[in-house]
C-alpha cells in the first residue's frame, strides 16, 4: 500500500515509510460540519498517522474543538490530536481541559502559545495565572500525564513576534527540552527555506522530526492573506501562476494541484517521508497529493 523509500536523515533510523497527517478546523455551522465530515471520510482510508483539530479563541470555538476531537475518537478509526493554546485561560483551566482529553482517550496534543484575542499582530500578553508560552504549556501537559505525545510549531521563516530566527530556534529547543517530540512547521512555498531552517535546527542539537506543513492553495488570495499574518513569504512565481484565474475555478484547482505536487515531490526526492497537510477541511487536493506520494486507500477485506 505504501511505497518504500530510501532512508532519510530527517527521520529516526529504520523509518522508511511515508506518513501523513491532516489538519482540520472545527466547523461553525451545519454546512461546514458536512464539508468537514465528508472530507474526514474521504481522507480516512489513507490511514494518516493522526488528524489534528485547531483551537480558537473564545468559549464556543473551543467547545467545537473538543466536540470535533471527541467525534473523531468515537466515530472513526483515526487518531486525533487536539490543538491547545495558552490564550485567555489559567493554568488550572488548561490542566482541566488536558485531563478531560486524557479521560476521553486523547493522547496527542499540539501545544501552542496562540495569538492575542485581538488577533495576530497585536502584542501577546500571557493570561494572568496562565501558561507563559508554548514551552511552559508543554511542561504543563506532561505534568498532567507523561503519556501524552506533544507536538509543537516551528517557523522556517521566523515567527513574526520573534526578533531573530535564532530566538525561534531557542524557543523550539525549550519546547523539546520540556517534552515535545515532533514539530510541525508553518507552511512555506520555497523548499530551500525549510532545508536551511532544518540545518540550523539540527546544528542546535534538536533531533525531533520537523514535519513540513503543506498548504495546498485552495484560494490564492486567502492563502496570501493568511501568509502575511503568519510571516510566511509568497514568492512572485506563485502569484504569477494564479494570475488571471480569479474567475476560473476549474483551472485554479489544476494549478493548485500542480503547485502542491511539485513542492511535495521535491521534498520527497530530498528525503522527507512525513508530511502534515493544512486541509482547510477540503479533501480533494490533499487526496490527490497523497495519491502522488504513493498512498492508497486500504483494501476492504471481504466479509
Ligand atoms: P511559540 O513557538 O511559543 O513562539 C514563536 C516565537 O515567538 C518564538 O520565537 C518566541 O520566542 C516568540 N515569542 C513568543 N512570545 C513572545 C513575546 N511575548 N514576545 C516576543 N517574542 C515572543 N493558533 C491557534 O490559535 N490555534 C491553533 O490551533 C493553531 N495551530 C497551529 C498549528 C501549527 C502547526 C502552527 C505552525 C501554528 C498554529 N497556530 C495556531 C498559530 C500560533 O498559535 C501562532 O503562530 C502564535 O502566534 C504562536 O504560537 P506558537 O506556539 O507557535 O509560538
Amino acid at each position: 500500500m505504501i511505497s518504500a523509500l530510501r532512508p532519510s536523515r530527517f527521520m529516526p533510523p529504520g523509518h522508511n515509510r511515508i506518513d501523513v497527517s491532516f489538519e482540520f478546523f472545527p466547523p461553525k455551522d451545519e454546512a461546514m460540519e458536512k464539508t468537514l465530515w465528508d472530507s474526514v471520510e474521504r481522507l480516512a482510508p489513507l490511514h494518516p498517522s493522526f488528524v489534528s483539530v485547531t483551537y480558537g479563541a473564545g468559549g464556543s470555538t473551543r467547545e467545537r474543538t473538543h466536540a470535533t476531537v471527541k467525534r473523531i475518537l468515537h466515530e472513526t478509526g483515526l487518531t486525533p490530536a487536539a490543538h491547545l493554546t495558552c490564550v485567555e485561560a489559567t493554568r488550572d483551566e488548561i490542566d482541566a481541559i488536558v485531563r478531560q482529553y486524557h479521560d476521553a482517550g486523547v493522547r496527542h496534543i499540539v501545544a501552542l502559545r496562540g495569538d492575542p484575542v485581538s488577533g495576530a499582530g497585536a502584542r501577546y500578553q500571557p493570561s494572568p495565572g496562565g501558561y507563559e508560552n508554548a514551552a511552559d504549556l508543554v511542561r504543563g501537559i506532561k505534568r498532567v500525564s507523561s503519556d501524552f505525545e506533544v507536538s509543537v510549531s516551528a517557523y522556517p521563516e521566523r515567527h513574526p513576534d520573534s526578533p531573530t530566527l535564532e530566538a525561534d530556534i531557542d524557543m523550539l529547543k525549550r519546547k523539546v527540552d520540556n517534552g515535545a517530540t515532533r514539530a510541525i512547521t508553518q507552511f512555506f512555498f520555497e523548499n530551500d527555506l525549510y532545508f536551511r531552517f532544518l540545518d540550523r535546527v539540527r546544528a542546535r542539537g534538536i533531533d525531533i522530526p520537523i514535519v513540513p506543513g503543506i498548504l495546498p492553495v485552495q484560494n490564492f488570495h486567502a492563502a496570501k492573506n493568511f501568509a502575511t499574518r503568519a510571516g510566511a513569504s509568497v514568492p512572485a512565481w506563485l502569484a504569477e501562476r494564479f494570475a488571471g484565474l480569479d474567475d476560473d475555478p476549474a483551472t485554479r484547482k489544476l494549478i493548485a494541484a500542480a503547485v502542491a505536487s511539485e513542492q511535495v515531490i521535491d521534498l520527497l526526492d530530498r528525503g522527507l517521508t512525513s508530511f502534515h497537510f493544512y486541509t482547510m477541511n477540503r479533501a480533494d487536493l490533499v487526496y490527490a497529493i497523497c495519491h502522488l506520494l504513493g498512498l492508497r486507500p486500504a483494501v476492504q477485506q471481504a466479509a
